[in-house]
C-alpha cells in the first residue's frame, strides 16, 4: 500500500505584479479553497514595474486554461492583436524584416518550406520569405481577422498574441482570483522569516506587525527577489557579456496613423526601441547599454523616435540580463522578474512566468516537497531561459552593423556554444532544428537568421533535383493565395472596434 504524503495547505504569493496575479489566478482556478488557502501580499506603495505589454501566442492557452472570455479580457485590458514583430535596422541600417507568428508557406513532401524558398531565390525569385507568411502580409497591411478553424482555409494560418496594458491585466486577474477565494493582503514585507531547520521559508512579517505564514511560497517580488535572493541567498547568473543592455526608458505616446497589429523593434546605436500599440496609447521604450550610451542621449533617441506626442516623462528601469542559479529552493519558487530577466526583444517574460506556473502545476508537490521535483523544475526552467537567451543574442550577433562601438562589440563577441552550433549549421546547410521543447520553433529561427543576413551556402539537395518551374509555380500560387486572403480581411482597427472596444479603466 502506498502512503500519500500530506498536501500543501497554505500557499503564499509575495508580490502582485503580472507574475503574482498570474500565479494567483492559475492556482485559484485549479485548487479548492476548502483544501488550500491562497494569500497574496502586495504593496500599492511599492507598486509594480509597470511595463510588459507584448506577448506571444502561448498566452492564449493560459487565458483558455482560466476560462477567460477573449473579447471581455481584451476590452478590459485595452488589448490589440499582435501578428509578429517588425525588425528595423538590425542586420544593417535600412534593413527591415518581419518575424511572424506561425509558419512561412507550407512544408511539402516532408521538406521545410524555407528550403523551397532558398531554391527559388537561387533561381531569381526576388520576394522575401515574409511574402509567404499570412501573418506578415496581413500585419504590414494593418489588417486582422481571427483564424479560420477549417485547416484547408488559408486563414487557418493566422497565429496571434496580444499587446495590452499590463497594469490592467494584473487588475483583471486580481478580480478573477479574488472571486475564486484568493485573499489579498495589502502591506509591505519587512522581513522574510526562514524555517528553523532548512533552506525554506516560514512566513512574511509585515511592516504593520502582521505575519503571513504558509507552507509554500511564490517569490513574485520583482527585481527585489526578497525571498529568493535576500533570504535564501540564491545567486544570479549574469549574462551581460552576451546581452550588454542594462537600462530601459519607457514612455507612452499618442497614436499616430492606423493601428498596427504588430510590435516594432528598431535597432539604435547602443540598443533598440520598441513600439507597442494598445487601444488607447502606444507603449514605447528604449533598451540600451549604459557602457555605450548616456541616459540623456538615450532619452533623446527615445523621444526623437516616437510616432506621436509623448504622454508622460520617460521612466527609467535598470536590470541585468540573466537568471537565478535556482528557481525553486526548498518551499519557494521565484517567478517573474524575481526569477530572471531577458530583455523584451521577443516578448518572452510573460511567457516565462506562464511556463513557471504550468511546470509547477505539472509537478505539483506533496507537502514534503521531494528534492527530485525541485531538481526537475530547475532543470526545465534553466533550459527555457537558456534557449530564449540564445534566440535573443542571435539578434545582436547576426549583424553586419559596424557603425557604433556597441555594434562592433556585439558583432564580434564570443557566443554560447549552443548558439554557435545553430548558426553554423544554418549557414552551411540551411537547416535548423528545434531542440527538446524549445519555445521558438524552426520558422522563428529562419525568420531571424534570414532577416539578419545569415544566408545559407546551399539548400536541400533533394530540392535541387526538382524542376525549377514546379518550385516557382508552387511558390507563386502560395503567394497569391496569401495576398488574396489578406486583402479580404478588415483593418485591425475595424476588427477591434467590432470585437472588443476598450472599456473605461
Ligand atoms: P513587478 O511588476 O515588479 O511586481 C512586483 C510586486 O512585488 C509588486 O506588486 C510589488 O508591490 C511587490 N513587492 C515588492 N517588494 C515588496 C515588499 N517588500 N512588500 C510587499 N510587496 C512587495 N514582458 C513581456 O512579456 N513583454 C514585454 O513586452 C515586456 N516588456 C518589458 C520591458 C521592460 C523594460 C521590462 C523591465 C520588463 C518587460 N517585461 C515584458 C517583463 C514584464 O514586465 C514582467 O515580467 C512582468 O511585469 C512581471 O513582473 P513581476 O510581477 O515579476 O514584478
Amino acid at each position: 500500500m502506498t502512503m500519500q504524503a500530506p498536501h500543501l495547505k497554505q500557499i503564499v504569493i509575495a508580490g502582485g505584479g503580472t507574475a503574482g496575479w498570474m500565479v494567483a489566478a492559475a492556482l485559484s482556478s485549479l485548487l479548492e479553497p476548502r483544501d488550500v488557502t491562497i494569500t497574496l501580499v502586495e504593496s500599492d506603495a511599492i507598486g509594480t514595474v509597470g511595463v510588459g505589454e507584448a506577448t506571444i501566442p502561448d498566452i492564449l492557452a493560459f487565458n483558455q486554461m482560466l476560462g477567460i472570455d477573449e473579447a471581455e479580457f481584451m476590452a478590459a485590458t485595452h488589448a490589440t492583436f499582435k501578428l509578429g514583430i517588425q525588425f528595423v535596422d538590425w542586420g544593417k541600417v535600412g534593413d527591415r524584416y518581419f518575424h511572424p507568428f506561425g509558419q512561412h508557406g507550407a512544408d511539402m513532401r516532408g521538406i521545410d518550406f524555407h528550403q523551397y524558398w532558398l531554391r527559388s531565390r537561387a533561381d531569381g525569385n526576388p520576394s522575401a520569405i515574409d511574402a509567404y507568411s499570412l501573418c506578415a502580409v496581413a500585419a504590414q497591411a494593418n489588417r486582422f481577422t481571427l483564424p479560420d478553424p477549417n485547416p484547408r482555409s488559408v486563414r487557418s494560418q493566422i497565429r496571434y498574441a496580444y499587446h495590452f496594458d499590463a497594469t490592467l491585466y494584473a487588475r483583471f486577474l486580481r478580480r478573477y482570483a479574488e472571486a475564486r477565494g484568493v485573499r489579498r493582503v495589502e502591506g509591505i514585507v519587512r522581513n522574510v522569516r526562514r524555517a528553523a531547520d532548512a533552506d525554506a521559508i516560514a512566513g512574511l512579517d509585515l511592516v504593520d506587525g502582521r505575519a503571513v505564514d504558509g507552507d509554500f511560497f511564490f517569490d513574485c517580488t520583482g527585481f527585489r527577489a526578497l525571498l529568493t535572493a535576500d533570504t535564501l541567498d540564491v545567486g544570479y547568473d549574469d549574462w551581460s557579456h552576451w546581452l550588454p543592455c542594462d537600462r530601459a526608458l519607457a514612455v507612452p505616446s499618442a497614436h499616430a496613423g492606423p493601428l498596427p497589429p504588430y510590435t516594432r523593434a528598431t535597432a539604435r546605436g547602443a540598443g533598440w526601441q520598441w513600439r507597442i500599440p494598445t487601444q488607447r496609447r502606444t507603449g514605447n521604450g528604449h533598451i540600451y547599454s549604459s557602457a555605450f550610451l548616456s541616459d540623456d542621449a538615450a532619452a533623446d533617441i527615445l523621444l526623437g523616435g516616437l510616432d506621436g506626442p509623448a504622454l508622460a516623462d520617460p521612466r527609467q528601469i535598470r536590470f541585468t540580463a540573466g537568471c537565478r542559479k535556482r528557481f525553486w529552493t526548498g518551499n519557494c519558487i521565484a517567478i517573474g522578474l524575481a526569477a530572471g530577466f531577458l530583455e523584451p526583444l521577443e516578448s518572452t517574460s510573460i511567457y516565462l512566468i506562464q511556463e513557471g506556473i504550468s511546470r509547477f502545476i505539472s509537478l505539483f508537490p506533496t507537502a514534503d516537497i521531494p528534492y527530485i521535483v525541485r531538481t526537475e523544475y530547475n532543470r526545465h526552467m534553466r533550459t527555457e531561459f537558456e534557449q530564449v537567451r540564445d534566440f535573443i543574442i542571435l539578434h545582436y550577433a547576426a549583424t553586419e552593423r559596424d557603425d557604433t562601438a556597441f555594434w562592433n562589440h556585439c558583432r564580434t563577441m564570443a557566443l554560447p556554444d549552443t548558439l554557435n552550433h545553430k548558426i553554423a549549421l544554418f549557414r552551411e546547410t540551411g537547416r535548423v532544428f528545434r531542440y527538446e521543447e524549445e519555445l521558438f520553433a524552426r520558422p522563428s529561427w529562419v525568420a531571424v537568421l534570414l532577416g539578419q543576413r545569415v544566408v545559407p551556402k546551399t539548400f536541400d539537395p533533394i530540392i535541387a533535383t526538382l524542376p525549377s518551374g514546379d518550385v516557382a509555380h508552387s511558390l507563386q500560387s502560395m503567394q497569391r493565395a496569401i495576398q488574396a486572403a489578406a486583402e479580404q480581411m478588415p483593418t485591425h482597427q475595424q476588427f477591434i472596434a467590432h470585437f472588443c472596444p476598450a472599456q473605461a479603466a
